[in-house]
């Protein structure tokens, strides 16, 4: 083979030069993982409590996934929706078992499946009801996807002002405002969409009373609930998916982060008679069902979906909550810890507000990798897998890393 033209070394500095600059991204480039770890390239490990956000989570080159991912690499990578394939069918059956739903939409993304639920909420009012019902109530700083559609549901307008005109039908109260909800809903509503615990904007979890009024609201008046368990679930919080823990059951039901372990899926779940008004043609994608990546997402819901395995997540979380609660104390950062299993949020008191950024990069020289959730939140989402001494062991370099901020001066 010639040489490359342009010989460079792969490295930050190139991303800089080659990617469009949407992102910010910390300077460290893993280049390999295992459970909760990660190694770059000089060798320096790092715990990873931020699991690609709440993705990873089987932690990295999970054995399992690796044996599923190779086998199904070496059969059928992809069809498209002109033909059927054997991991797609067998997903949708084990999300059907697992779950209220009898009828499964594949995507690749939680975006996308936001992107179904909406549409399909909209086709299901129109037929049904009418062309006037298609009213979409949604939640302040709800954060539902960057697609233009997702994104203008979505409740925070930074993200969705500046695009030019918005699709409109689309109003928002104020989260966990049950009032307001039945203030604002009537029968021109056809969906309300709600993430049960907001992740992106401060880890902040639904009221159980506003998600019963939400639901009894959504009967009064003929709309489909939406819940976006985009983050909360596969396991994420301790159970499967959190509305089951909660005893409360949506229309639609959107997941995807965790689905598919690290590999682009998501999914729309429903029953078969809201999925009935996605008649042929009326949405699709040409990835959705991709065979890599429902061959790997089947051994996730196998391993994340047994009882032990949920147990386990709920144990670990208590045990992150407890330190976290402790470093909290101990340094006055931290005023409240929320979240449920292994989504938490570390709301910084007072005098840290507006430095979960700079907590974030003093943990990263620690070694340890975590997330915020808004300016004043520290939020953790480590891999399902993670061991109880790796949980002490990230406890110890998050307490190390607020003690070197609070020391150079708070
Ligand atoms: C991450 C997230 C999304 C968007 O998922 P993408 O895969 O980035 O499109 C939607 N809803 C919630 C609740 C999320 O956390």
């Amino acid at each position: 083979m010639p040489p490359a033209k342009n010989p460079a070394r792969i490295d930050r500095a190139l991303y800089d030069r080659v990617m469009a600059p949407t992102y910010a991204p910390m300077r460290i480039m893993p280049q390999r993982g295992e459970g909760a770890r990660l190694w770059d390239a000089d060798g320096k490990v790092y715990l990873d409590f931020a699991a690609g956000i709440a993705v990873s989570a089987l932690g990295h080159a999970h054995p399992e996934l690796r044996r599923a991912l190779a086998e199904q690499a070496g059969k059928l990578w992809h069809v498209s929706n002109l033909l059927v394939n054997a991991p797609a069918i067998e997903l949708a059956q084990r999300l059907c078992e697992l779950t209220f739903a009898e009828r499964v939409f594949f995507a690749n993304s939680g975006s996308e499946a936001n992107e179904a639920a909406l549409k399909l909420a909209r086709r299901h009012a129109h037929i049904h009801f009418g062309a006037d019902k298609h009213g979409i109530i949604a939640c302040d700083n709800a954060f539902h996807g960057r697609t233009f559609f997702s994104v203008c549901v979505g409740g925070q307008r930074k993200y969705s002002d500046n695009f030019g005109p918005k699709p409109g039908g689309i109003a928002h109260v104020r989260f966990n405002d049950a009032a307001a909800l039945e203030a604002r809903i009537d029968d021109s509503t056809c969906a309300v969409i709600l993430e049960l615990i907001q992740g992106e904007s401060g880890v902040m979890p639904a009221h159980p009373d506003f998600v019963r009024a939400a639901r009894e609201a959504c009967e009064r008046h003929n709309a489909l609930l939406i819940f976006d368990e985009v983050q909360t679930g596969v396991g994420r919080c301790g159970a499967l998916y959190l509305h089951q823990k909660l005893g409360v059951i949506p229309d639609i039901l959107t997941t995807a982060k965790g689905l598919g372990g690290g590999l682009p899926i998501g999914a729309m779940l429903s029953r078969a008679a809201v999925a009935e008004s996605f008649g042929v043609g009326a949405h699709g994608s040409t990835f959705g069902g991709n065979p890599l990546a429902c061959a790997v997402a089947n051994r996730v819901l196998e391993i994340i979906g047994a009882p032990e395995m949920l147990a386990a997540v709920r144990c670990k979380g208590e045990m992150l909550r407890d330190g976290l609660a402790a470093i909290g104390k101990r340094f006055a950062v931290f005023e409240e810890i929320r979240g449920e299993g292994l989504l938490l949020g570390c709301a910084l008191t007072p005098d840290w507000r507006g430095r979960a950024r700079d907590l974030v990069t003093a943990c990263a020289r620690h070694g340890l990798l975590t997330l915020v959730a808004g300016p004043d939140v520290l939020r953790l989402a480590p891999p399902l897998v993670i061991e109880e001494a790796e949980i002490a062991q990230g406890l110890e370099a998050l307490a190390a890393a607020v003690g070197e901020l609070a020391e150079a001066g708070g």
